[in-house]
């Protein structure tokens, strides 16, 4: 969806509806790529409209912004606007740029010129390239494809300030300009960051004045610190009001004061522009979460006991799967492998779930077993021991679901969801059983749907669920659960081995809504199934991951691995559903086994 529609929209549904947004940059090393993108999975659960990603000075980072950019808007499944420059970019390489962007489903973009490459003062266009961010042809190549967001400059762009001044002629033709930047496609306007609010506040005046009346987004960057923040505003030529100097000055050598102090400098700043009427913030991040965050929270904008979601698994962005709203349970914990292996289908399931239960999943490779470095170390700390038997395995299970352990081969996540803590010590006792749990939920029969542990969907409606449980366990457990599930007729289950011996209470075609929510003037909304013909898909990953997950981080030929081997040839994996939502408790069905 384009930015411009994002912020109308929530306008339209409330005027005082605060719009924000997060700016990231290119890491250098890939272990810092890894560190962005988990920060940007905390920050992106509060719901920020967009992020965007910048594109190196001299398009340095040409190929990474690209690659972050499209895991941005279809893994971590946040709404991206991705920097454009003009700088050493001949028209194909811009052209591929965005022809590439476009086949991600991405659609925002920030249309800039750009700053000259290091070590050079003064922006050269490139041979066959162009001069400005009016050059960058997006409309005329794209149509109405792309949301465009030019940047703005509150105090005049640095190459018209000479000693700390802007003639009036100079201020009026760059206000004029970004007039034609608008006039030629651009949707919205983010500004340069400043750190005095009246400059900015004139600014917006200045341009309504001459007729430009599309959103100007302010852009705030929180002092994280004192070096930083010198190099920035002398790089920006960005004019440091005197009280700010005078309360920095005595704290400048202490890094805790000045973030301290930045968070209260940006949350009076926000105060400010929000009291004039303006309804949008863009927070400078800096890669970092933690002053982007608090001031946000100061602002009472995010919180973070309420967490919102759209749907139980995080909506996608991508301008082809937008609509989808339904999805198997199985990749609850695993959805970045769901979207990877569904990428090609060329319908998504809205509504039900119906005939794209035949679409074909994609293969499953080793990239749905590619973690990033930090989340390995982590299972290496907490997963990798010594294994004497199976009940060391189910030790570690049960470890899990305690909360014990904040990492899980079969999941993506870090921790538990937040639900699963409502049935966390059933679970814990079933695991000691030997049945070992990867996937769950507890039975909610009418919740709010702005519950902090179950809800989805936002406030005003009420969500329901069917108690649901994914574990393997041996032959001979599933023998004595399958027994005793004849006791319970409105248990159903799943069973089958790595090798595909299936053992079921369910027809092949049953399709079992197992979530579902009733929202004021919609339809019946049911985001979570459990279809068979997916589970088959599904068991293949889940088997793979005792190997290629778990027993891998052993070195080779290790005896651990060997039993963890031997549990993926032997065990079953059942998926188990109690579709008595209100009075049924399945974890009976597991006592005495
Ligand atoms: C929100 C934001 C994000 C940014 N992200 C990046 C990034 O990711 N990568 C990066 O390298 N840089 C980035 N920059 C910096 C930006 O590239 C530089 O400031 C660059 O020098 C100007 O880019 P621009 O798109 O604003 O330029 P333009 O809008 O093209 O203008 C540049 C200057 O030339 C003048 N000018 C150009 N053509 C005309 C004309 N026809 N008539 C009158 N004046 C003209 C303008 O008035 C202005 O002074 C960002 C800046 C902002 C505010």
């Amino acid at each position: 969806m384009k930015v411009i529609e994002k912020i109308r929209d929530a306008a339209a549904n409330d005027a005082n509806r605060v719009v924000f947004s997060f700016e990231f940059f290119p890491p250098k090393t890939e272990d810092g790529v890894d560190n962005l993108f988990e920060r940007m999975e905390r920050m992106v659960v509060h719901n920020p409209s967009f992020c965007d990603i910048t594109w190196g000075a001299g398009g340095s980072t040409a190929d990474l912004t690209l690659e972050i950019s499209n895991r941005m808007q279809n893994m971590v499944c946040v709404e991206t606007m991705m920097h454009l420059t003009c700088t050493n970019m001949p028209v194909e390489k811009i052209d591929n740029a965005l022809s590439t962007i476009k086949s991600k489903g991405i659609q925002n973009v920030l249309a800039l010129r750009g700053d000259p490459p290091h070590g050079q003062d003064k922006f050269v266009k490139v041979e066959g390239g162009f001069a400005c961010a009016l050059d960058l042809h997006i409309r005329a190549q794209y149509g109405d494809y792309f949301g465009i967001t030019v940047a703005g400059y509150p105090e005049g762009h640095p190459d018209v300030i000479q000693n700390g001044v802007v003639t009036e002629e100079a201020y009026e033709n760059e206000l004029a300009y970004l007039k034609k930047k608008v006039d030629a496609g651009g949707e919205v306007i983010i500004t340069q960051l400043f750190y005095d609010t009246d400059i900015f506040l004139k600014f917006v005046n200045d341009c309504r004045q001459i007729g430009i009346t599309c959103p100007i987004v302010p852009g705030i960057m929180p002092i994280n610190n004192y070096k930083g923040f010198i190099r920035m505003t002398g790089f920006c030529k960005t004019k440091i009001p005197d009280e700010i100097t005078a309360a920095l000055d005595p704290i400048k050598d202490n890094e805790e004061a000045v973030k301290a102090y930045g968070i209260h400098l940006g949350t009076e700043m926000c105060k400010k522009i929000l009291a004039s009427g303006i309804k949008t913030l863009h927070l400078y991040t800096l890669n970092m979460e933690k002053s982007a965050l608090a001031i946000l929270m100061n602002l009472g904008l995010i919180e973070e006991s309420k967490i919102s979601r759209s749907l139980p698994w995080r909506r996608p962005t991508n301008i082809f799967r937008v609509k989808e709203d339904v999805r198997p349970i199985f990749w609850a914990n695993r959805p970045k492998s769901y979207i990877s292996r569904t990428i090609g289908w060329e319908q998504y399931p809205n509504g039900r779930w119906g005939d794209s239960r035949n679409a074909s999943y994609g293969a499953l490779t080793d990239y749905q077993f590619m973690r990033p470095r930090s989340r390995d170390k982590k299972l290496h700390e907490e997963w990798v021991v010594p294994l004497k038997n199976v009940t060391d395995i189910y030790e570690k299970f049960m470890k899990f679901c305690l909360g014990k352990l904040r990492s899980s081969p079969w999941s993506e996540l870090d921790g538990l969801q937040p639900e699963t803590k409502i049935i966390n010590e059933q679970l814990g006792n079933i695991n000691l059983k030997g049945f070992l749990t990867i996937n769950s939920q507890p039975a909610v029969n009418g919740a709010k749907s702005d519950s902090p542990t179950v809800g989805w969907g936002g406030p005003g409606g009420y969500v329901y669920q069917k108690a649901y449980l994914e574990f393997f366990c041996s032959p001979q457990k599933l023998n004595a659960l399958v027994e005793k599930c004849k006791s319970f007729p409105l248990l159903t289950y799943m069973a089958v081995n790595k090798d595909g011996t299936w053992f079921s209470n369910v027809n092949q075609t049953d399709v079992n809504a197992v979530t579902w929510g009733v929202f004021p003037a919609k339809e019946i909304i049911q985001p979570t199934i459990v279809d068979p013909a997916s589970f088959i898909v599904w068991k293949d990953e889940a088997f793979e991951t005792w190997s290629k997950g778990w027993a891998k981080l052993y070195p080779e030929g290790d005896p651990s691995a060997k039993l963890l081997e031997e549990v993926q040839r032997n065990y079953f994996l059942v998926s188990l559903v109690d579709n008595d939502y209100i009075n049924g408790d399945m974890f009976v069905a597991f006592k005495d086994i």
